[in-house]
């Protein structure tokens, strides 16, 4: 199989790379390095199967070759990134979604977008079903990211309807692990290397919102297993172990010995959803897929690589 994965030089997508190679696959890692890095994808290079493409996917792109699968993961993922970079975040959402279709539809390839739990915005369902349409505001500061992801849901079914193109969906919710940016403003890295430094703890608000944090392998096997079935709605992959962000600081607290941080507030952001959780019966019913990495496990692993980039 030739694998081409969009985003491959990012977090999620260089696991996905290794995932790939390790299954035997040819892999085409396409990047622009916007918030991506050569060094997650260095030790890859000495593998004649992977290839690295330097290219901004919102512009057309062309493959040589036969491709088998396509996995659109470009996009910038964490709120400080996208909020940064608002334009970029609509244009890889919707034009490079829209490229990365057509080429599967030339190819004959098999499309899975990452999606995002996003677009369920702030939620007044909970858990999150696939089939709630969400709470989002379009035209507030985080609708650059959670519309392009919507849109890019929109397009990948009329691609799929129209075209005959299989795709798949992937709705993915807080995912961590090794490979993560130190400096990429989402709570795991800030709590780890605030913790490390002894710096403050920032919690935004009352620390009394929610996430459920999945750990970076359990997502790719989950992507994994989707890919090679036959579903094209979307599917949630997420550990649907539910914490306050205050929780998740004191367990990053407890697990960094000896550190001199403590806690304090600063602002809420604007739209924070405050409560999230996967419904994850469609990826256990038709994947045969469960989180396998508890939190103990997956921050301890975590902080190992935290500590080796601090
Ligand atoms: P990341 O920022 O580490 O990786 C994104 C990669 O996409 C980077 O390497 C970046 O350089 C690349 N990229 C961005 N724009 C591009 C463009 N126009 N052309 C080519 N490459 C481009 O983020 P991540 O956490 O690895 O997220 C990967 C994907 O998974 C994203 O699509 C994101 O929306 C989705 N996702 C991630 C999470 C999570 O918790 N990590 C949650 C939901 C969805
Ligand atoms: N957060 C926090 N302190 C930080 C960074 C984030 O309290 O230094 C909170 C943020 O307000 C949100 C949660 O942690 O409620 C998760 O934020 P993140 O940016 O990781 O991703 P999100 O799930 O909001 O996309």
């Amino acid at each position: 199989m030739r694998t081409v994965i969009t985003g491959g030089a990012g977090f999620v997508g260089s696991h996905l790379c290794e995932r790939f190679l390790a299954e035997g696959d040819e892999v085409v890692c396409v990047d622009n390095l916007l918030t991506g890095a050569l060094r997650n994808i260095d030790h890859l290079n000495a593998n004649p199967r992977f290839r690295f493409v330097e290219h901004n996917v919102s512009e057309p792109l062309e493959i040589d070759g036969e491709v088998d699968n396509i996995l659109h993961f470009a996009s910038p993922a964490s709120p400080a990134d996208y909020l940064a970079h608002p334009i970029p975040t609509l244009k890889v959402g919707a034009l490079g979604t829209h490229n990365a279709l057509g080429l599967a539809k030339a190819k004959d390839a098999r499309f899975l977008l990452a999606s995002t739990s996003e677009v369920y915005g702030d939620p007044d369902v909970h858990p999150q079903v696939e089939e709630y349409w969400g709470h989002v505001n379009p035209i507030g500061p985080r609708g650059c990211y959670d519309e392009a992801k919507r849109f890019a849901e929109a397009i990948t079914m009329a691609y799929h309807r129209y075209h005959g193109v299989k795709t798949h969906i992937v709705r993915i919710f807080n995912t961590y692990g090794p490979r993560m940016r130190l400096n990429d403003g989402r709570v795991l890295p800030n709590f780890m290397k605030q913790a490390l430094r002894g710096e403050p703890i920032t919690l935004y608000g009352d620390g009394a919102q929610t996430r459920s944090f999945c750990f970076v392998t359990d997502l790719v096997d989950g992507i994994y297993r989707l890919l090679h079935s036959d579903y094209a709605l979307p599917v949630n992959i997420g550990n649907p172990s539910e914490i306050t962000v205050t929780q998740l600081a004191q367990e990053i607290l407890a697990l960094v010995e000896g550190t001199k941080s403590r806690i304090i507030y600063e602002d809420l952001p604007e739209d924070d959803p405050k409560r999230r959780r996967p419904d994850i019966t469609k990826a256990q019913t038709i994947l045969g897929w469960n989180p396998t990495v508890d939190r103990a496990e997956g921050l301890k692993t975590t902080l190992a690589y935290f500590r080796s980039v601090v």
